[in-house]
């Protein structure tokens, strides 16, 4: 098994700008790494700093890895400035991930608010990797604005007939935005979970959780 502290380099294969500061960077580790969903890599600059980011990506996929990083600080700043073909160095995987075995026969309500659906994405991916297995999946989103909400080109197809359902809400609006204006928890009302028999799975600002 692989040593998880030592440092795996990974080139950058894409990027994906999600909102002017949060980008998603598609990473190909030069030799194989593997994680669990929910589970979190510490994301490298060598020489500069590091910090701990959950892949956003299909833990199956195993030929790259994904993660959707916002811009806050002094490492993360110098990753939006990295390009196509550069190098990261990836350590990991750390954590338990999340309790997929405790999820199965349930309804699934997900709420992520601004960058945390990052993990809340590999979570689905690896739901609907097979979806049989999970009563429902409810996922209700919340950005501060449209322009802030991530994945946008994905979240619709997220939907699946009576299986997955996707709600959004933005916490200001503007022209563009036809949806619902509020915080994500105004969006938490009337949600047909059976709470017998479900869980709640959550990822977002201190404040929001
Ligand atoms: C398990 C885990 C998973 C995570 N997954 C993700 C993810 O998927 N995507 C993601 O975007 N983030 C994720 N994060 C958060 C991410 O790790 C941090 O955003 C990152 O460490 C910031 O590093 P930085 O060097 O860029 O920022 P820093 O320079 O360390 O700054 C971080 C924040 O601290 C403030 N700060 C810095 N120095 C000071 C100071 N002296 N006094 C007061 N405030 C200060 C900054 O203003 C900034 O808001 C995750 C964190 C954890 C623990």
């Amino acid at each position: 098994m692989k040593n998880p502290y030592q440092l795996v380099e990974a080139e950058i294969i894409d990027i994906e700008k999600e909102t002017p500061n949060i980008a998603t960077f598609v990473l190909r580790p030069k030799e194989k790494l593997s994680f669990q969903t929910g589970q979190f890599m510490e994301v490298a600059i060598p020489g500069y700093g590091e910090a701990p980011f959950t892949p956003s990506s299909n833990p199956k996929d195993t030929e790259k890895m994904e993660f959707t990083i916002m811009d806050v600080g002094r490492v993360t700043k110098l990753m939006h400035q990295m390009k196509v073909g550069d190098n990261l160095g990836v350590r990991g995987p750390y954590g338990l991930g999340y309790p997929l075995e405790e999820f199965k026969n349930k309804e699934l309500l997900i709420v992520g608010g601004g960058v945390g659906l990052a993990p809340l994405r590999s979570l689905l991916y690896s739901l609907f990797n097979e979806p049989s297995l999970y009563k429902k999946i409810d996922l209700r989103y919340g950005a501060k604005t449209s322009k802030d909400i991530i994945y946008r080109g994905e979240l619709m197809g997220w939907i699946k007939d009576g299986k997955c359902f996707v709600t959004t809400t933005v916490d200001t609006g503007d022209e563009l935005w036809t949806g619902n204006v509020g915080l994500v928890t105004t969006i938490l009302e009337n949600i047909g979970i059976d709470l017998g028999n479900g869980s709640a799975i959550v990822c977002g600002p201190p404040v929001m959780m």
